[in-house]
């Protein structure tokens, strides 16, 4: 039931763009260049040291889940020869909808950040990575491409429907001409990536943040947030059977200041697919905040908070998550192939009522850490979340009280 087992969580036809305080300020003004440039003004052009004061100096991440700091990215491109920019728009995750809010709403923001870190690096290109399976957010970038008349290339690939197409080295091997999948990397992007050459590889909100950054300085980015995290990051709020609605959130806000109320006790799967489960409880009063969810043993990720039906069981939404994931990999590595298959199974029997606890434990100790990428490791990291932050859930099913009427979404 992997091989090509569907998301229970489909690929968002509409997207809800929440206007925000920073990123998405403009939305109300349209996503057009000479909006952007009436809110904006002309982009500057900083220099490297420039660029990486700047960048340093408000700590800024990667959003593409990793939490990677910019800084030392920019670092590694700028140390090797013709290094190249690019912006991954792919977003594998069928229940991110962030960077697809970006593109349909300031598409120039990101363009900003990375044509103004190409013109600090000396870059030519800059290599645009659109999703092939949310065609809006694909047009909208294209448009955005058209209106554009910068002195650095600016060149478009289009990334396979998989959940893994948007990892960096698949992206890496997508510009090179070749599948779309992960393959082992020997050093990081930033280092040796496309054609061998240094590659600054971040995803849209990144870029973002970083066109924000130029564009409005260092002082204005920082009247949002906290002094160790200033400025702001996208949600996805994705629930069963509705469209996702992206919000932008000031670091440090509480979840339960940003996203409408559920019972206590209510399933929440954070960061994901390769996320972790806990409860509203937990979650409401949990900053935005990647060491302040972290104390609380979350990821915050691509800022994904996903919630399941109502009427739904977590155990088999879970169980249908890891037959897709199973099915989405590249099928290169053990891991994958023998490992991910046998963990859905023992993912389905616990959803069916039997008790397959130490058959979990055993195969993520198989599985993590195995990979030439993370995909089992994030497999893993949520379906023991399953275990840990749902332990009556877990038990009900045991005991054969699961009251849960469907699959959360998928048939039963
Ligand atoms: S770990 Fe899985 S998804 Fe990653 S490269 Fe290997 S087979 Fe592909």
């Amino acid at each position: 039931m992997t091989g090509s087992a569907a998301s229970p969580v489909p690929i968002p036809v509409r997207v809800g763009v929440h206007p925000g305080p920073a990123l998405l300020a403009g939305v109300a003004d349209g996503p057009s260049l000479p909006a952007h440039r009436a809110r904006y003004g002309d982009l500057p052009t900083p220099t490297l040291d420039e660029l990486h004061r700047l960048v340093s100096a408000v700590g800024l991440r990667g959003r593409g889940g990793a939490a990677f700091p910019f800084a030392t990215k920019l670092e590694a491109a700028a140390r090797g020869r013709r290094p190249v920019v690019v912006v991954n728009l792919s977003e594998g995750e069928p229940a991110s909808a962030k960077d697809s809010a970006l593109a349909l709403s300031a598409p120039h923001l990101v363009l900003d950040g990375a044509v103004a870190t190409a013109r600090a690096l000396g870059a030519r290109e800059v290599h645009l990575v659109l999703p092939g399976d949310r065609p809006m957010a694909r047009l909208r970038m294209l448009a955005a491409v058209d209106e554009r008349h910068d002195k650095v290339r600016l060149r478009t690939h289009t990334a396979d429907p998989r959940f893994v197409a948007g990892q960096a080295r698949a992206v890496v091997e997508l510009m090179s001409g070749r599948t779309n999948l992960p393959v082992t990397a020997w050093a990081p992007e930033a280092v040796e990536g496309y054609r061998r050459r240094p590659t600054l590889l971040s995803n849209a909100e990144t870029w973002a943040q970083v066109g924000r950054l130029v564009l409005a300085g260092e002082p204005a980015y920082r009247r949002l947030g906290t002094g160790a995290e200033p400025g702001t990051t996208l949600l996805t709020h994705s629930r069963h059977g509705a469209d996702p609605e992206v919000r932008e959130v000031p670091f440090g806000t509480s979840f339960g200041d940003v996203l409408p109320p559920l019972p206590a006790g209510a399933a929440v799967l954070v960061g994901g697919f390769h996320g972790a489960w806990t409860t509203w409880g937990l979650l409401a009063g949990t900053p935005v905040s990647v060491p302040g969810m972290a104390a609380a043993g979350l990821p915050l990720g691509a800022g994904i908070v996903h919630v399941p039906a109502t009427a739904g069981c977590p155990l088999g939404f879970t169980s249908a998550v890891v037959d897709y994931l199973a099915g989405q990999s590249a099928g290169r590595c053990g891991p994958c192939v023998n490992g991910l298959p046998a963990l859905a199974d023992a993912v389905r029997a616990a959803w069916q009522g039997r008790d397959t606890a130490a058959r979990v434990d055993e195969l993520a100790g198989l599985l993590t850490r195995r990979g030439a990428c993370a995909h089992p490791d994030g497999t893993v990291r949520m379906v023991r979340s399953l275990f840990t932050a749902l332990p009556a859930e877990v038990a009900a099913h045991r005991d054969g009280a699961c009251v849960a009427t469907t699959r959360a979404g998928v048939a039963p």
